[in-house]
């Protein structure tokens, strides 16, 4: 999964002489790097280009990131929600995501002050990464991921131009990324799955898509849910257990994460109490009853329908 970066205007394409459709420039570099690879690269403060990448920007967060960042901010991940950011949709089936908002009018960073950035201990993922992209693959027949990494190469960004060098896993640690891609780990293979799975598996339920945005992005409105009886009726854990939960907020995360392979791949990652097992099966057996009673009913109507219009001749 590419994790986006700042990514200002890429420059118009060129039109070829011979009528083909022009191919888009992209500020990628089609090299990809691994952990061990070196890149040329500096941002510090004094350099002429200092905030430009913040100023167009296309952000896209992830769980960890809006933790960190409501938490900086001393408010609930509704009101980051609704205050910080817009809704945008992950794949074509309309999954949703979330993108860092921008200033009214503008495309800079809402975040974006005179100083430069103003949450930069907790600055999302993507600016950490910037001016690398990431890229998770999962080849065919193959259980693990596998990280690529690319340099992402603008015109506005002097960065590049600078002496310093360094290997990808030195950028990583210098930018406090280790920790984010850690605790987002889960999430990203939910999300990889997804797009894997998802043409074959229809369209998810708008249902799904809520609980997604849920256990994803609004982790006090999740700790909530958990809480509630709901939840307790259903979901088999003890109660040191919901305490933790309830108490430490990156353990509810990866819990947010474990019921969400439950909810949408119907992976056994939470056990359920025996009576709700027993429940579902009864609600599900009834279902299969009053789909099969609903046909009985449409094939007498159908029958009757024949005989009318036969008479009506
Ligand atoms: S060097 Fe690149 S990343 Fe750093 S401030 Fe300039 S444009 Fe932004
Ligand atoms: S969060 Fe900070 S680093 Fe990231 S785009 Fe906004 S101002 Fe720039």
């Amino acid at each position: 999964m590419p994790i986006p970066v700042n990514r200002p205007k890429t420059p118009p394409p060129e039109t070829p002489q011979d009528g083909r459709e022009p191919l888009p420039v992209s500020p990628v570099q089609p090299v990809a790097l691994s952990l061990e690879d070196r890149f040329r690269f500096r941002c510090h403060k004094g350099i002429p280009c200092f905030n430009k990448c913040c100023e167009n920007t296309d952000i896209l967060l992830t769980p960890y990131d809006i933790v960190r960042l409501k938490n900086r901010l001393d408010v609930s991940s509704r009101e980051f929600l609704d205050r910080y950011t817009r809704d945008c949709e992950l794949d074509a089936h309309g999954t949703p995501g979330v993108k860092l908002g921008h200033k009214e009018g503008l495309r800079a960073c809402v975040f974006l002050g005179a100083e430069g950035c103003g949450v930069y201990e907790d600055r999302p993922a993507a600016c950490r990464y910037y001016a690398l992209g990431l890229m998770s693959m999962r080849r065919k027949d193959s259980s693990v991921d596998e990280d690529s990494y690319f340099v992402v190469k603008e015109d506005h960004c002097l960065g590049h131009l600078e002496r310093q060098e360094q290997t990808v896993a030195e950028y990583r640690r210098d930018q406090g990324v280790d920790r984010y891609d850690e605790a987002n780990h889960d999430w990203r293979r939910i999300i990889l799955k997804k797009r894997s799975t998802g043409p074959a598996v229809g369209r998810p339920s708008q249902r799904s898509f809520e609980l997604f945005f849920l256990a994803s992005y609004d982790l006090d409105g999740f700790r909530a849910f958990v809480a509630s009886e709901g939840f307790r009726r259903v979901f088999d854990l003890s109660e040191q257990e919901y305490a933790r939960l309830l108490a430490d907020e990156e353990a509810l995360l990866q819990f947010a994460f474990r019921y969400l392979r439950q909810v949408l791949y119907g992976e056994k990652t939470i056990p359920l109490k025996s009576e709700a097992v027993q429940e579902r099966s009864q609600r599900y057996q009834g279902k299969i009853a009053k789909r099969a009673a609903q046909s009985e009913e449409e094939r007498s109507r159908q029958q009757d329908d024949l005989y009318k219009s036969l008479l009506d001749e």
